[in-house]
């Protein structure tokens, strides 16, 4: 359905990433009024486009994980974290601790990448060295 509407559907590890297309439109049926780049369903994950889906992998995919772990009664205990949160005083999104979980995941992720992009480029050997490898 998602590729018949101009969307785009890959598949990374155990889920199913939707984007574009009709992927795009039920983020927001889901909430009209707030700003969902991507939401996670069990396996399947909705992004509003390839490039958000790239950028929030990890943390979509610790969503993933946290079904995997809870099962049917994670919706159930992820709002009860929000509540939680807001009993305390938090943010029911940014102290929800399923969230703090994917920011986690997502940050180390970032972090990864920055490492990935500076490391030092491989040191060639010289050419009286090549003798050497045999
Ligand atoms: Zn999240």
């Amino acid at each position: 359905m998602v590729k018949a509407t101009g969307g785009d559907c890959n598949r990374h590890g155990n889920a199913l990433e939707a984007s574009n297309g009709e992927a795009s439109r039920l983020l927001w049926l889901i909430n009209p009024w707030g700003n969902i780049e991507a939401i996670t369903l069990g396996h399947i994950i909705l992004a509003r486009d390839c490039a958000t889906a790239a950028r929030l992998r990890s943390h979509e995919h610790t969503h993933v994980r946290q079904y995997e772990r809870w099962g049917v009664i994670f919706p159930f205990a992820y709002l009860a974290s929000s509540a939680m949160a807001v009993i305390k005083g938090g943010d029911a999104y940014r102290d929800n601790v399923f969230e703090r979980a994917a920011f986690a995941a997502q940050r180390a992720d970032v972090q990864a990448d920055a490492k990935a992009t500076t490391r030092a480029p491989p040191v060639q050997p010289r050419p009286e060295h090549l003798n050497d490898l045999h």
